[in-house]
């Protein structure tokens, strides 16, 4: 630990200069970790000053910045959180995605909060950070490796058993930079979105890695931590929605299942229809009651959510595979008209494998299927695959070359969804489903999930970015008509920076489901200071404006804030059939806009937004021409 060191912090900060293999220290002083944090806020705070606009994502200006945060290493639940910010591929804008596993504790422990990686690396390498420094070592051995391959042979070569070092890579889909690569780590987590992978991947750099490190994270008040702990951990299992996680994980059980056919927020076939009656298959509570289970928690995370699956029957008899999250279940069920649960398993941890991330990976693949089955592309254009709802033996092979970027059709869909629909014409752009701005969402029906699907079309993240779905809290607002466009747009301003303030801390957003007073209980106990709801939701502001500011000065706008025509269409049947979000976009914008202190025009924070949360400098960057 750094001799100044800040409690919550292990007091340095790595710069790694890929272009010359030379690493550096910095030390931020406590006005800079206060105003920023950490993880996402340490992220943003480095994009926007180091990244000017002109930088592209694969310009070796950009930078990565993998962080931990003030959490980090502590014994919250499921403290080893971190974070990823960089200018991602397929928006050409602000990215911030997070992972979970052990990388944020052990990172912190073997004595750095974050990572700064610049420039690109003559040669392929990995970093390796222990005892308080870091190495880049060479990695032209490990190309064309599994995610998990790459993991076991770092350790392997390093003398590290499982679970006592941590490494996040990039499978081959990172290495061939498509567009939707993800950085995998701890065998079964992803930092996935807006192509975070590629970015690693042209910057030549496969994996870094840290082991459990000798110095644990210090604690201002220990005594009055633990407390807080519990009270969040109360509150975890007391809300319907954290309850499920920490007993099922993401998917849930047969009653998620038949929720979720019962909301209408399931994605089948493209979003040509809304009925999937095997919704219970697509379960965590299915697959762990059918096949042998082993639980594989996060670091100090008592939650029954992230398991392995061992399949005991059936072709596939024998196989280990990483339990999937919902989204995966849902691409690779539902969405491409599968109905086997073991093929979702196996197609879904083949994606983690080739370290493809699945949301984009899984639109792709049902609007191919899509123009297929209506004849609009051919086994001629498919490279002779047969491209019909639940080929998944088809699929496999489709992600296999997207992958490789073998042949045309499959080197064109690694360039993402809204690329791949503008190259196939008309009827690719108006079945597709994807935010204007670049990305596919998460896999839900959001035609009858407005809240996710409006937040993730305004968002300046490449993902969704808002929201509060915990317990009842009076410092956040929650919503109760999911179909009411004043609510919905209102909901998602009023919440905007809970989420950002929670990816700053450096833990599981599924261990914090819980009234803001008790994280900040917690907050105060690791690093001593006095956060009040205010200065802790000014964090989470401060981090969304910059990054929108970020986006607007590199030309992502306000002009690409709509859903593509497929993605904000009126559903034929199901629960929401004939309901339709788009009468009202435009007025849910303007609530939007008018909570946030945006322009309506030019969707631009306001001159006194900026100053209001110590972003006077911004002012001048967007507002130079205009007299304010
Ligand atoms: S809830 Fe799941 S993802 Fe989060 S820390 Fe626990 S096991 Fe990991």
């Amino acid at each position: 630990m750094s001799a100044n060191a800040i409690c919550g912090y292990a007091g340095k900060i790595l710069r790694v200069d890929l272009t010359n293999e030379r690493i550096t220290e910095e030390v931020w002083d406590e006005a800079t970790l206060r105003k920023w944090v950490g993880g996402v806020g340490f992220g943003a705070k480095v994009l926007y000053e180091e990244v000017p606009p002109g930088v592209r994502w694969n310009d070796p200006a950009n930078r990565l910045i993998v962080a931990s945060g003030p959490f980090g290493g502590t014994m919250v639940g499921g403290s080893a959180n971190i974070s990823f910010s960089t200018k991602g591929c397929l928006t050409n804008g602000a990215t911030s995605t997070q992972a979970n596993g052990f990388m944020g504790a052990f990172m912190k422990s073997s004595g750095a909060d974050a990572v700064i990686f610049e420039g690109i690396a003559g040669r392929w390498v990995y970093l390796y950070i222990h005892d308080g420094t870091a190495e880049l070592r060479d990695a032209r051995h490990l190309l064309g490796k599994n995610t998990w391959e790459t993991e076991d042979e770092i350790k392997a070569e390093l003398g590290y058993a499982d679970r006592q070092m941590s490494v996040f890579c990039i499978g081959p889909a990172g290495e061939n930079l498509v567009k939707y690569a993800g950085i995998f780590g701890d065998k079964d987590h992803c930092a996935g979105h807006n192509g975070i992978g590629a970015v690693m991947g042209v910057k030549k750099l496969k994996a870094f890695c840290a082991p459990l490190g000798r110095t644990p994270v210090k604690v201002a008040a220990p005594k009055k931590l633990l407390p807080s702990i519990e009270a969040i951990w109360r509150d975890v299992q007391k809300d319907p929605g954290g309850k499920r996680i920490f007993d099922f994980g993401t998917a849930g059980s047969y009653e998620t299942g038949e929720q979720r056919v019962a909301a209408g927020t399931l994605p089948v076939k493209n979003y040509l229809t809304n009925l999937y009656p095997e919704a219970r298959l697509m379960t965590c509570q299915y697959v762990r009651e059918r096949w042998s289970a082993t639980p594989k928690p996060c670091w100090a995370c008592g939650s029954h959510h992230c398991h392995m699956i061992t399949i005991t029957d059936g072709p596939y008899k024998g196989l280990k595979v990483e339990e999937p999250e919902y989204e995966m279940f849902a691409a690779w069920g539902p969405l491409v008209g599968n109905t086997d649960p073991a093929e979702t398993l196996v197609i879904s941890n083949l994606l983690t494998l080739l370290g493809l991330e699945g949301n984009e990976a899984g639109f792709i693949t049902s609007m191919v299927i899509e123009l297929y089955e209506k004849g609009v592309l051919t086994k001629e254009d498919t490279g002779g695959l047969e491209l019909k709802w639940g080929n998944i033996g088809a699929m496999r092979t489709l992600l296999e070359r997207i992958t490789r970027r073998e042949g045309a059709f499959a080197d064109m869909l690694a360039e993402g969804i809204r690329h791949a629909a503008e190259t196939l014409g008309e009827e690719a752009k108006n079945c597709a489903v994807y935010t204007m701005k670049g990305h596919a969402p998460r896999g839900h029906d959001h035609r009858a999930f407005w809240r996710e699907m409006f937040d993730t079309a305004t968002s300046d993240v490449g993902t969704y970015s808002s929201s509060y779905l915990g317990p009842p809290d009076p410092d956040t607002h929650s919503l109760k008509d999911r179909f009411s466009p004043e609510e919905v747009s209102t909901h998602i301003a009023k919440t905007k920076g809970r989420r950002q303030f929670e990816d700053a801390l450096g833990v599981c957003s599924f261990c914090v489901r819980a009234p803001m007073r008790f994280l900040l209980e917690a907050f105060n106990s690791i690093t001593g200071w006095d956060f009040t709801v205010k200065e802790a939701q000014d964090v989470g502001l401060r981090v969304a404006n910059l990054m929108r500011a970020f986006n607007l000065r590199h030309g992502v706008g306000a002009d690409l804030e709509t859903p593509s025509p497929r993605w904000g269409s009126t559903p034929v049947d199901g629960p929401a059939k004939g309901i339709s979000i788009a009468p009202h976009w435009d007025a849910m914008l303007d609530t939007y806009y008018r909570l946030m202190g945006w322009d309506r025009q030019t969707g631009k924070p306001l001159p006194e937004t900026l100053r209001a949360l110590e972003l006077d400098s911004v002012v001048a960057d967007l507002w130079r021409d205009t007299k304010v």
